[in-house]
């Protein structure tokens, strides 16, 4: 079986310290870190002025910065071979190929914002699983740009909090060009531990929601099947709502019933509208099964959600399908894909005791259907980003 450990943070900083003064010659002057996440409900549903139901993991990703005394960029990862060189002039939208977009769009996304952050080094390392639908992403660039507002001697207030994201979003959808919703970089950020986060897209309110678990546990296995959510199916899927809110009359998804959708002549569209609008539905009704330990209609809650990604949004895969199955009927009370789907990961609340069986239960699957073998993580709900 294989468990994915979160790490211990002061560890892990240390590491990077260490490898960064081995990279670069010096050691680093800004540390930042940040999570990535698990959402327990609310898929596609940011970008339509929803709401969602995030966790941030005790799995983080670490950026080590030093200024330099030049317009120099350079950024290295643990996790890729190929490390980036370039120029702050270089730095813009769709300018990076590659992995190093993500960081070198939060220096873009910060100086666009007026900050003046010079030429840099940067090192990162992650233990969150990159392209896992657990968001490596939004932890590269939130943990950047927290290094980066450190080494510019800002204070982590929660104005410059919500700057960070808006800075790390444009990173992602302008510089990368993945057109997400903004999200993760929302509950990297203001991720509290011991609860969720409930973020609500059109007031853009986030409210921790205390999460009392009694006895269970957040268990999250990551199928290794790989999205891309610079592919189209992400893309599409987002164009579709948007053609459903406009034949409906409403800016955005958020103000349409289900009434309304059923009248929608486009099947498709319908289909889709129609997850938008009952997977919100179902963030609210999620909060309230949490608060009340109400762990049948959680698993309720869960299963409508998988089918409603199955087959009106059609974002799930034969391994989600399986992983999902296989972990409610080895004692999961709740169990769903998570995520922007095709591929990545599913999340399920087991009851501490039978977490093991759960785990073997879905590698046992996985081998018998002939997929690759999954990894697990425990996701203890966690802190978002911090100075380290
Ligand atoms: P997810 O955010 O669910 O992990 P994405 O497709 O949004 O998936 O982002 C994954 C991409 O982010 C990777 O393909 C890579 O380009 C980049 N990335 C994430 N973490 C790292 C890292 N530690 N080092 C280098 N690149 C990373
Ligand atoms: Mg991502």
């Amino acid at each position: 079986m294989s468990l994915v450990e979160p790490g211990e943070p002061a560890t892990l900083a240390a590491a990077v310290r260490a490898a960064f003064a081995d990279h670069y010659g010096e050691p680093p002057t800004s540390l930042g870190r940040a999570p990535g996440r698990v959402n327990l409900m609310g898929e596609h549903t940011d970008y339509n002025a929803g709401l969602v139901l995030p966790v941030a993991l005790p799995h983080a990703t670490y950026a080590a910065a030093r200024a330099r005394g030049d317009e120099l960029v350079r950024i290295t990862s643990a996790q890729e071979d190929e490390a980036w060189e370039g120029t702050l002039a270089e730095l813009g939208p769709r300018t990076i190929e590659g992995w190093a977009g993500y960081a070198a769009g939060v220096i873009w996304a910060m100086r666009e914002a007026g900050h003046r952050v010079p030429g840099v080094d940067l090192l990162v390392d992650s233990r969150v699983p990159v392209g896992a639908g657990l968001s490596s992403s939004a932890a590269l660039e939130c943990s950047v740009a927290v290094a980066l507002a450190d080494l510019l001697g800002l204070e982590l207030t929660d104005d410059l909090r919500r700057e960070l994201i808006e800075a790390c979003i444009r990173a992602e959808t302008e510089v990368v060009g993945a057109p997400t919703g903004g999200m993760d970089q929302t509950v990297a950020v203001f991720g509290e531990a011991g609860s969720a986060l409930l973020i609500d897209f059109t007031s853009h309110e986030t409210t921790p929601v205390s999460l009392d678990l009694a006895g269970h546990t957040l268990v999250v296995t990551d199928t290794r099947v790989k999205h891309a959510l610079t592919d189209g199916g992400y893309g599409s899927r987002r164009a579709d709502c948007e053609t459903a809110a406009e034949a409906l009359g409403v800016t955005t998804l958020r103000e349409a019933t289900q009434e309304a959708v059923d009248g929608l002549d486009d099947e498709r569209v319908r289909r889709r509208a129609t997850h938008i609008v009952s997977e919100i539905q179902r963030v609210t009704d999620t909060v309230t099964a949490f608060e009340g330990l109400d762990w049948d209609a959680l698993g309720r809650l869960f299963d409508a959600s998988h089918r409603s990604m199955r087959d009106d949004f059609e974002i799930s895969c034969p391994e989600l399908d399986t992983a999902v199955a296989v972990a409610v009927q080895a004692g999961a009370v709740a169990a769903r894909m998570t995520g922007g789907g095709f591929g990545g990961s599913s999340v399920a609340v087991v009851p501490d005791e039978r977490v093991d069986a759960v785990m073997r239960a879905v590698d046992a699957a996985f081998a018998l259907e002939g997929f690759r073998s999954p990894v697990h993580l425990r996701a203890v709900p966690s802190a978002g980003a911090s100075v380290s």
